[in-house]
């Protein structure tokens, strides 16, 4: 641990990993990070490792836009290989008012120059003849949608910061938040002091008690998700296929296995994790009528980890009004992973040039809850 920091990032998860590697990039010296746990404990480690641009608000399109660029070029930045699979995404529709919903996001989406389109079921059955698609009308598939491998991407970003020099520490939690006169003058962890200016959280689950540190109410919140993975089979499944109505995403892995998940109804609060039978109950009948294949599927493992969640589902990214230099970049609700490349970047740049430049950011500070909120959608 040093003892003096340009800035502190508390929380190695791919959010905090990806600020670091952001600020390092732009040649800011003597960062430190802290996580009190290993890499990639909290939610990264725990997602689905999905990559959508396909959403019903703007600012995440644009952000999963941005961050999809970065993907793609993540194994020569970054320099490890993290599965990354640009298989598309398949997402599923019902009823006549769902198209409906499809088509005015496909308008968007388009006007923001993503390659989607508005499939017919015969077309979907096309490409996926596999799929019982009953009750289905149509989808939307974007060709460049794409999943990675979430625990690799986050290791990767570790190791390349540290390569460049990021004082990380594991293993260390930041208990405390010292503020002299509105400004920030260092973070108490369980093992030291360190003089800071600057402090990030990218806390995930525990964005909101890391943020009540330095008195800033972050209107956030932790729920727990559920998630489980088959045994491994020949590849059949390139996309990752969403259910809003039937509430499940699917996706098969580099190595075979399909993951999979759903929200539960009353999802647990908090971040106590811990997981059901009724989640397996629930989710295999589902899987198997929609890819009758999997009826000899076997269920390996299931697991859960917290969604930090925010009143719209998009991500919360400002500046503290009352804590000058105290930056949150929070509130991914189950979709910080695909986002973070562009995140760190522009998290990076609101530190460095005292605004974000590649992507503009500026409607996702806290004080949109001030107004009506465009709530996202497209959330399972
Ligand atoms: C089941 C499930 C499926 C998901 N699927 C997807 C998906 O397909 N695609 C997608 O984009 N997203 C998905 N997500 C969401 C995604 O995992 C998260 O949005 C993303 O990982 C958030 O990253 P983070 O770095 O903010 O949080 P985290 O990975 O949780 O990292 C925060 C870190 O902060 C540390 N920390 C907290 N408090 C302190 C402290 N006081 N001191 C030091 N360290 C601290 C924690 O230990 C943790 O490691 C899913 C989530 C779950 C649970």
């Amino acid at each position: 641990m040093i003892p003096e920091a340009s800035v502190v990032i508390i929380g190695g998860g791919i959010v905090g990993t990806s600020v670091a590697f952001n600020l390092a990039k732009l040649g800011v010296n003597n960062i430190s990070v802290f996580e009190k746990s290993y890499i990639s404990s909290g939610s990264t480690g725990r997602c689905g490792g999905g990559i959508r641009q396909q959403w019903t608000s703007r600012m995440n399109v644009r952000l999963a836009m941005r961050s999809v660029k970065l993907f793609r070029q993540f194994k020569r930045d970054v320099g490890m290989d993290i599965e990354y699979h640009q298989g598309g995404y398949l997402l599923l529709a019902y009823s006549d008012k769902e198209m409906e919903e499809f088509r005015n996001n496909v308008r968007m989406q388009r006007e923001e120059g993503l390659d989607v389109e508005l499939l017919t079921k015969e077309q979907i059955l096309k490409k996926f003849p596999f799929m019982n698609l009953e009750e289905v009308k149509g989808g939307t598939w974007c060709p460049t949608d794409a999943h990675a491998n979430p625990q690799i991407a986050n290791i990767a970003y570790a190791m390349a910061i540290k390569r460049m020099g990021v004082d990380l520490n594991t293993h260390t939690s930041v208990v405390g938040i010292d503020i002299q006169n509105g400004e920030i003058v260092g973070v108490q962890t369980d093992k030291g002091y360190v003089k800071t200016n600057v402090v990030v959280n990218a806390a995930g689950g525990f964005s909101h008690e890391v943020g009540l540190m330095a008195n800033v109410n972050i209107p956030t919140h932790s729920e727990r998700h559920q998630i489980l993975v088959t045994e491994s089979v020949n590849h059949v499944l390139d996309p990752m296929v969403i259910s809003f109505q039937n509430n499940y995403y699917v996706r098969q892995t580099k190595h075979g296995s399909f993951i999979m998940g759903q929200s539960d109804k009353n999802p647990a609060q908090g971040n106590d994790l811990g997981h059901t039978v009724e989640f397996l109950e629930e989710m295999a009948p589902k899987m198997i009528h929609d890819f009758p294949f999997m009826k000899h599927l076997h269920i390996v493992r299931q697991w859960s980890g917290a969604y930090n969640v925010s009143p719209d589902a998009q991500p919360i990214i400002d500046e503290a009004q009352n804590v000058s230099r105290y930056i949150f970049a929070v509130g991914f609700s189950g979709h910080g992973f695909m986002l973070a490349p562009a995140v760190g970047e522009a998290v990076a740049e609101m530190i460095v040039y005292g605004h974000s430049k590649t992507t503009d950011i500026s409607n996702l500070g806290m004080s949109r809850f001030a107004n009506k909120i465009e709530k996202e959608h497209n959330v399972v």
